[in-house]
């Protein structure tokens, strides 16, 4: 019987190193997906699925090419491993980690104008406070509405998205006008192509909104958490129909727009994790041909309320999981709908290209990608960073517009203090993590639940949600081939 080789962790005699199996190792990281497999990824996303053990023996050189010649010519095509020291396709894997992290060439797309504060519902989770009069004190100023697109037209980004939150967004329509009419002059000038996009609960919808609407081509994003009995529950409003005007809402704009202009949220409170299937059906029921599964934020008001908004992570995770269930043997019935998280960390794990979701990029979409100018001309970096400001927190407020310049704005000391912070590939936990090029960074909410922007990746819950997603997706790509052909449908677009 072979006795196992002794621990040490000093260096080995230099025969060891010697190159006696012809391959060299490349910078790789791995982990566990279940009981039978391994996952080895390199920093492009590039991944091999083999069976445990197979780490080891790469490393320790103890795995030759004539053990399993298939394994071997995957774990060198991937960049795993190189049979020359320095591999000759180096140019091509620098290429495509240049292209992994093009989003950073361009700088920030999304502008985020909360136009008002002001709102008619009254959402038991609702992560900003909510004011239903004074218009003057909680509405965005014209003088404000006008440096904030100054600010906009400086972005060395040539496609620009001006988002209108609340609130109710269309409460202050008149704004809304303003706004998109001088933007649109502007975009001329700077020569950029701008696209708009309003988040509204659709209450206020009329003839006279639908039509600027659709003469400027804006894209509607609502909420629908699901059918009456969940939506009116936790989407409050004077006579409990919400769910009916969204709906009603929801059939105007597509009638006038277009069906595919109208898009919708839904978010996940307690009450909501016992009904995964009764949402999705309802997404169908609707013509929604993707949802996205998204659990509550720990932010603002939400977290006043801990007997309808508190649950733990791992309570979502097995309401993600039975959701993902769901929609998957859909799917295989001949239904079409998609799970819009899992589709976007399935496109980093197939595609070249960034994916320009800013709550899971690294560097952090914040600031990079979007910014947020709030009614009241306070500046932050992200929408979460602003909701942290209503309840008195400004770690993360950036300037304010009509005093800070762009430079002060992007590049002053509170900009400079969070990329410390921002980049996945130097936080600790991340740095070695095999997912770190699925996954992304998220100073705001690290510092909105830990208490400091650099988080502690073992109780991070974004850490917590988005390794078990991950591990998830390829465990059912592992366990059934249908499952993984499914998802390649989802990025690619093609039907099965
Ligand atoms: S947050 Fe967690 S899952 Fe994401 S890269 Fe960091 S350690 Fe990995």
């Amino acid at each position: 019987m072979n006795t196992p080789e002794k621990l040490s962790r000093k260096f080995k005699d230099e025969n060891y190193y010697s190159n006696s199996n012809k391959y060299f190792l490349l910078p790789f990281r791995f982990l566990r997906i279940n009981q039978d497999h391994e996952l080895l990824a390199n920093d492009i996303g590039d991944f091999v699925i083999a069976p445990v053990g197979t780490v080891n023996k790469i490393v320790s050189k103890t795995f030759s090419k004539y053990d399993n010649s298939e394994l071997y010519y995957d774990l060198i095509s991937n960049f795993i491993i190189s049979e020359n020291q320095v591999p000759d396709l180096l140019p091509i894997l620098e290429a495509r980690y240049r292209t992994k992290k093009s989003f950073l060439d361009t700088f920030t797309s999304l502008h985020i104008f909360v136009i008002t504060l002001r709102c008619e519902h009254s959402c038991h989770y609702c992560q900003v406070s909510r004011v239903t009069e004074n218009r003057d004190a909680f509405d965005m100023s014209f003088s404000d509405i006008d440096e904030g697109i100054k600010i906009m037209m400086q972005s060395p980004n040539p496609e620009i998205t001006m988002e209108f939150q609340g609130g109710e967004a269309l409460l202050a329509f008149d704004k809304i006008q303003y706004a998109v009419n001088r933007a649109i002059t502007a975009a001329q000038v700077f020569n950029k192509n701008i696209s708009f996009v309003i988040c509204t609960n659709l209450a206020p919808i009329n003839d006279e909104i639908l039509d600027f609407i659709d003469e400027n081509n804006i894209l509607v994003s609502t909420s629908l958490d699901g059918p009456d009995f969940i939506h009116n529950k936790n989407r409050r409003r004077p006579g409990n129909n919400s769910y009916e005007i969204t709906i009603d809402g929801i059939n105007k704009c597509r009638n006038k727009l277009g069906h595919d202009r109208v898009s919708a949220l839904m978010t996940t409170s307690t009450f909501s994790l016992q009904h995964p299937e009764e949402i999705i059906d309802e997404y169908l029921k609707q013509g929604f041909g993707n949802i996205f599964l998204r659990p509550i934020s720990p932010y603002g008001f939400a977290k006043y309320n801990p007997k309808k908004n508190h649950y733990f992570v791992e309570e979502f995770l097995e309401f993600y999981k039975k959701g993902l269930a769901y929609i998957l043997d859909l799917n295989k019935k001949g239904h079409s709908i998609v799970e819009d998280y899992a589709s976007i960390i399935l496109k980093k794990i197939f595609m070249p290209f960034p994916i320009g979701y800013v709550d899971l990029q690294s560097p952090a979409g914040l600031i990079n990608s979007v910014i947020v100018f709030n009614y009241d001309g306070n500046i932050y970096a992200t929408d979460e960073a602003r909701m942290l400001a209503e309840n008195n927190d400004f770690t993360f407020k950036l300037g304010k517009l009509g005093i800070n310049s762009y430079n002060e704005i992007f590049y002053g000391d509170t900009a400079l203090a969070i990329s410390d912070v921002f980049t996945n590939e130097s936080l600790a936990g991340c740095s070695d993590c095999a997912f770190q090029t699925y996954c992304g960074a998220d100073p705001v909410l690290n510092h909105a639940t830990q208490g400091d922007m650099y988080g502690f990746r073992p109780t991070n819950i974004f850490c917590k949600k988005n390794k078990e997603i991950i591990r998830h997706l390829f465990e059912l790509m592992i366990e059934d081939k249908n499952n993984e052909r499914i998802f390649k449908s989802w990025i690619t677009g093609y039907t099965l």
